[in-house]
């Protein structure tokens, strides 16, 4: 329903009702002092007639009696004149007027004056004086009646008369004429406040109706979107304030709708400049709102994308499986809540690209809890950011796989030394495990002042901005580690912390490996004790100390007798064993200022200083020490399970001699006596000599002549025959001999062994081998009986040890067209036990060829069943050292006999070498050796010679074949 208020204008009703009351105010007032006034103008007229009605009663009764009645009718007649009374009329007992202010009614009968009813006919009862009224109150008519006597007449004696005084009295007029003039009053009051009201009209209509109106149109205007409506204020008041009030109002409004333009100003301007793309959407999940990245992206202008379901616009898919993915915008309108996107999502745009989005979907709502509005979709293209981020894995994961191979330990620490990363692919050697590192600080972790130092360190780094390195040590599961730490600062700060890359190495082993080498450079790393340099310096102080003192001091070089042979057959780990029992067998003879080294192999040197200042006794004290060791070192050596036994020569050479004597001099002249120890008979000692000396350089001259020996064919082949029982020549051996333009000729004992010292020894068998093959195609040339079977060469060692030997040997047999039938190599045992691998392949390859085999100089070195069963050999050669003491020594010749017997048994030829006599040709006859060899048969000889020897050698033979035939 409409309010009343609206249809009432104020201007109108307020003055109308306000004149409507008072009219109702008057007419009430004046009716209700009408009713009073004649109220009261009948109360008086009442009085005033009852009184007029005694008075004339008085004057009736007592006029009549005293004086005239003419007067008293004079009287009454007088009243005619008061316009009140109508009539007065006092009638007497029968009917007659007797006064009346109409003078013509008296003397007429009342009846016929007054109505019938209005007359009474009896006369009054004495003693009655009531007045009575008799008149309609409603009217302003009073009619009273009182019984009046009528006095005596002096002409006559009559008695007095009652009759009845009546009074017809009309205030009437009076009263009308009252009423009128209360209404001219009340009229005028009307109109005085019909005026007030008017007055009152105009000050409203002025002052509050008027302003209203422009309080209305300014409010008008606002609503209107003009804020620049404002109410013109004059005096003060109410409405002033209130104008003021609008008009502060109106200011707000203006600057409320200033801000919220340039709100949506801001808002728009934002939503086209974001850079993300936006889409708005209405509760029913249409697109209302679209900024140019979504136009752009989903390929839609807003124009034509407008009103559509946002699933038109923005058709997303998965990005693995290709199936269209579930809207956001839906569930956000579901749930009303903020929807992320999934991240593998693949928008469709319009014209078929394709793009990587993420982001998500927010409802719009006005407050928290008001209804929904719609809901915002933003999202963003991404497939550059996956991109990069894939690229960014790779390469993390490159870096991780890069830090995981290195040895070293990876860390990244802040300014305040806090682990923030670590890693690297040994975890073993952290401090502790990486997840209790992580967040904690260095100095929580390690300890101090390690700790301190690594801070401080990565504070250099960072100061500086130059790489900083450290050295310190951790005990890490019970070892002292040492690492070497690197740090260098990086580039950006890590949770607004400086941070540096820290890579720990451990260098321990480096560490040991250091501190060994400085060891090893003085020591020998086997036994501990001094090595060549060591020696050697402490030998050049000891040397210029004893020149200084004149005293004397010692230098003494021994080694092992045959030590080559334990280390090749016991192996080199038992060999070790043995030198560092020699090492600590010396030491405990010698007193802690002599010097105890190993300079090589088995050789070891000793220095003994401050012997007293004459040699005799120095030479004296010197042997003391030398046999002691002598003595202790040729005491078993206790290996695993077993003993065995060894001994050392021993040479020495004292100092000083002369001012010229170098330490390189005194070691080469105790060695040369140690030489000489050995040739000598071993487990000797042997002083220095002139003659050590001479030998020495003759060794010396002999290596170096050697090398132009085969060049300038100074080398030849001798051959000595070797026989069968019959005396048969059925092989030979090839001995080397050289004979040196100057030195005249040298034996194979005396340059074999040097040529092995240096090596020459492998071109010297090439040669041999060659030659053997020339002199094996003369000798089957001229073997016209065809008994001659092979020629035996002697091989070294260090030739068998070369890996290509077997090789060597065929090509060289190939490319002399020679069988490998006709060549015997003999081996020393001391070949055979060293690298057994290698020489067993070999014999074995060349064996399967044709090549025989035989052991040269048995019995001597380490004779080993193992090898003689487990080897392809063709024969055994007796040792001549056996042959010569055959009759010497029982020993050997039980030896001799046991090796021919071990022969037999294993199916291996037996050749006695070095058979000199008949004696021992019957002996050995007797025990069924198979081959003889030696000087009783023939020496060995130049080619040719043994080419003529053989020939005639067989002549011989035929002969003596013949002999037997005949005989
Ligand atoms: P070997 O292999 O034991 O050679 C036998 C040695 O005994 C030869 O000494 C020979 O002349 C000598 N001999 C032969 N019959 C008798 C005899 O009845 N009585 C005595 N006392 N000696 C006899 P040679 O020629 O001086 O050779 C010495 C050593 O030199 C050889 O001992 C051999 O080990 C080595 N040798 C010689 N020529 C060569 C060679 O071409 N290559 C290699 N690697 N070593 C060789
Ligand atoms: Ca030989
Ligand atoms: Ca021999």
């Amino acid at each position: 329903m409409t309010p009343i208020v609206q249809a009432i204008r104020l201007r109108l009703w307020l003055p109308l009702g306000i004149a409507a009351l008072i009219l109702v105010i008057q007419v009430a007032l004046f009716v209700h002092d009408r009713d009073d006034t004649r109220r009261r103008a009948h109360a008086q007229a009442l009085t005033e007639s009852q009184a007029l009605l005694l008075r004339l009663r008085r004057i009736i009764e007592i006029g009549g009696n005293e004086s005239d009645p003419t007067a008293v009718e004079e009287l009454i007649g007088s009243y005619w004149s008061i316009p009140e009374i109508n009539w007065v009329i006092a009638y007497d007992g029968q009917g007659i007027v007797r006064y009346s202010n109409h003078l013509a009614w008296i003397g007429q009968a009342v009846a016929s004056i007054l109505p019938k009813e209005s007359v009474i006919g009896h006369p009054p009862s004495p003693g009655d004086h009531a007045v009575r009224l008799d008149h309609d109150p409603e009217t302003a008519h009073i009619r009273l009646r009182t019984p009046v006597r009528f006095g005596w007449q002096r002409d006559t004696l009559r008695r007095p008369n009652l009759g009845w005084l009546m009074i017809d009295y009309d205030h009437g007029h009076r009263l009308a004429q009252m009423i009128h003039r209360r209404y001219t009053v009340y009229l005028s009051q009307g109109l005085l406040l019909l005026s007030i009201a008017l007055l009152a009209w105009w000050l409203l209509h002025r002052y509050i109706v008027r302003p209203i109106g422009r309080f209305n149109a300014s409010a008008q205007q606002l609503a209107g979107g003009d804020f620049s409506a404002r109410l013109h204020i004059q005096g003060r008041g109410e409405l002033a304030d209130m104008a003021r009030s609008f008009n502060e109002l109106a200011q707000r409004l203006a600057e409320l709708w200033q801000q919220q333009r340039e709100r949506e100003r801001f808002l728009a301007t934002t939503l086209h400049s974001i850079g993300d793309a936006v889409i708005v959407c209405d509760i029913d999940g249409r697109v209302t709102e679209m900024n140019p990245i979504a136009e752009r992206l989903t390929g839609w202008p807003l124009g034509e994308a407008a009103g559509r379901p946002l699933d038109e616009v923005f058709d997303i898919v998965n990005a693995h499986t290709g199936q269209p993915a579930a809207n956001p915008l839906h569930r956000v309108i579901e749930e009303g809540r903020i929807v992320g996107l999934a991240n593998d999502t693949e928008l469709r745009s319009r014209d078929g690209s394709r793009y990587q989005i993420a982001d998500s979907a927010a409802p719009i709502r006005l407050s928290d809890d008001s209804p929904l509005l719609g809901a915002i979709l933003v999202f963003r293209d991404v497939s550059e950011a996956y991109a990069a981020q894939a690229e960014l894995e790779n390469n993390l994961d490159r870096l991780e796989a890069f830090a995981n191979a290195l040895p070293d330990l990876g860390f990244i620490l802040d300014d305040e030394g806090r682990y923030i990363e670590v890693f690297g692919g040994s975890p073993e050697l952290l401090y502790q495990e990486k997840k209790r590192l992580l967040g904690h600080r260095l100095t929580e972790i390690l300890p101090e002042p390690t700790a301190g130092r690594i801070l401080e360190t990565i504070t250099r780094a960072i100061a500086t901005g130059e790489p900083q390195e450290l050295v310190f040590e951790l005990d890490i599961d019970g070892r002292t580690l040492c690492f070497q730490g690197r740090c260098a600062s990086m580039q950006r700060p890590v949770d607004g912390h400086a941070a540096v890359v820290w890579l720990s190495r451990d260098i321990s082993a480096q560490r040991r490996n250091e501190s060994r080498i400085l060891h090893l450079a003085y020591h020998d790393e086997l036994t501990g004790l001094l090595n060549r340099t060591a020696i050697t310096e402490r030998l050049e102080e000891e040397l210029s100390r004893a020149r200084r003192h004149a005293s004397y001091g010692a230098v003494l070089f021994f080694d092992l007798d045959h030590f080559k042979d334990v280390n090749d057959s016991l192996g080199h780990q038992m060999g070790d064993e043995i030198l560092r029992q020699v090492a600590q067998r010396c030491r405990q003879i010698l007193r802690t200022e002599d010097l105890l080294a190993r300079i090589a192999g088995d050789e070891f040197l000793v220095v003994l200083a401050d012997l007293g200042g004459s040699p005799e006794l120095a030479i004296s004290e010197t042997r003391v020490v030398a046999e002691k060791i002598l003595h202790e070192l040729s005491r078993p050596y206790r290996l695993d399970d077993h003993y065995i036994n060894l001994s050392s020569s021993i040479g020495i050479s004292l100092f000083p001699q002369d001012e010229e004597q170098t330490t390189g001099d005194l070691l080469k002249q105790a060695d040369s006596a140690m030489y000489r120890a050995k040739t000598e008979g071993r487990r000797t000692i042997r002083y220095f000599t002139h003659e050590d000396q001479r030998q020495a350089d003759r060794r010396f001259l002999i290596n170096n002549a050697l090398r132009q020996a085969m060049s300038n064919g100074e080398l030849s082949l001798y051959l000595q025959p070797i026989v069968d029982a019959q005396g048969r020549c059925r092989s030979a051996e090839a001995l080397m001999r050289w004979q040196h333009p100057e030195l005249g000729t040298i034996p194979p004992n005396e340059f074999i062994p040097i040529a092995e010292t240096t090596g020459t020894i492998l071109k010297l068998g090439i040669w041999t081998l060659e030659r053997a093959c020339e002199i094996i195609k003369q000798i089957i040339e001229r073997d016209h009986l065809g008994t001659f079977e092979r020629l035996a060469i002697n091989l070294s060692p260090a030739q068998f040890q070369q890996p290509d030997f077997a090789d060597l040997v065929s090509e060289t047999l190939r490319r002399h067209g020679q069988s490998a039938a006709h060549l015997k190599l003999e081996l020393t045992e001391e070949i055979l036990v060293s690298k057994p691998e290698v020489v067993n392949e070999a014999i074995r390859r060349l064996r399967e060829r044709g090549v025989h085999f035989s052991i040269d100089d048995f019995g001597t070195g380490f004779s080993s069943l193992q090898y003689l069963t487990q080897l392809p050999l063709d024969a055994l050669k007796i040792d001549r050292t056996f042959i010569a003491n055959l009759f010497q020594s029982p020993r050997d010749a039980t030896i001799v006999e046991a090796i021919i017997q071990l022969g037999h048994a294993l199916q291996i030829e037996i050749i006695a070498e070095g058979v000199e006599t008949e004696e021992q040709l019957r002996f050995l006859r007797a025990h069924d050796c198979d081959f003889y060899q030696g000087y009783h048969f023939a020496r060995p000889m130049p080619v040719d010679e043994f080419l003529d020897w053989m020939t005639a050698e067989k002549r011989v033979n035929i002969r003596e074949k013949r002999k037997d035939k005949r005989s």
